[in-house]
């Protein structure tokens, strides 16, 4: 991987957390530019110069103490070890709905359709400016977090417990419930499918990403944390239920 950018940027994009962008540009001077552009934005910019490790940074293990995932992909066509349209193609059968601007040098009216055929959400023609590389991101997550609120169901319930995943709160027979991230995405997982048993290894995957260093006791030990916090007596636990030799189960 290229040089990873991942300096905290003095006004955020967006309430909370800044945006997290992936830029995937070969040419470095484009790269720089684009990178410098979104980051004066308030974005928080990761940079790869080639396919190959733009998919390793979406589909694998984000870099070290940062699990959140990117918000927005800028990808250039034209790349080395994986190009842009088969990367997105990629991304699209792998179910990843991350928006994403393709950047090429290629005017044609073919190239333009193919990008958005294979699943890119916009497309923009070298020779760009800032200003509307800026405008399109813009657009794009505001798109991607209206999608996002409307697909979402404001809370998942069940048997006394509550999930709101748009306010990141969870109400427990009653009360509030102060859940850490990784707890938080635990639970929001069980409640989207009652009674489905995941494998530990499956969770690491989902939760930590598949890259994780470290073992499943890793998913053993979140999991007794959130028995803590919700269960009634977490050694008889009775929502989220022990399938020995398979993982673990909601109610
Ligand atoms: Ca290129």
């Amino acid at each position: 991987m290229l040089a990873i950018d991942v300096s905290t940027p003095q006004t955020p994009a967006d309430f909370g957390q800044p945006k997290r962008v992936l830029v995937v540009e070969d040419e470095e001077l484009i790269r720089e530019m684009v990178a410098l552009a979104l980051q004066d934005e308030g974005y928080s910019v990761s940079c790869v110069d080639n396919g190959r490790d733009a998919l390793a940074c979406l589909t694998g293990r984000r870099a070290e103490g940062d699990d959140r995932a990117f918000d927005l992909i800028v990808l250039d066509i034209m790349l080395p070890h994986i190009n842009g349209l088969d990367l997105c193609r990629v991304l699209r059968q792998q179910g990843n709905p991350i928006p994403i601007l393709v950047l090429s040098a290629k005017a044609s009216e073919t190239d333009r359709v193919l990008g958005l055929e294979v699943g890119a959400d916009d497309y923009l023609c070298k020779p760009f400016g800032m200003r509307e590389l800026i405008a399109r991101c813009r657009a794009l997550l505001r798109r991607a977090r209206t999608d996002r609120e409307q697909n979402t169901p404001e809370v998942f319930a069940f048997e006394g417990i509550e999930l709101y995943p748009q306010q990141c709160r969870v109400v427990v027979r009653g009360e509030e419930v102060n859940l850490a991230p990784k707890e938080f995405r635990l639970l929001e997982l069980f409640v989207q499918s009652p009674r489905r048993v995941w494998s530990r290894e499956q969770l690491l995957d989902r939760i930590w990403g598949f890259d994780f260093v470290g073992d499943s006791k890793t998913v053993d030990v979140h999991i007794r944390w959130l028995r803590e916090k919700i269960e009634i007596d977490p050694s008889r636990p009775q929502y989220i239920v022990t399938i020995r030799g398979f993982g673990y189960r909601l109610g």
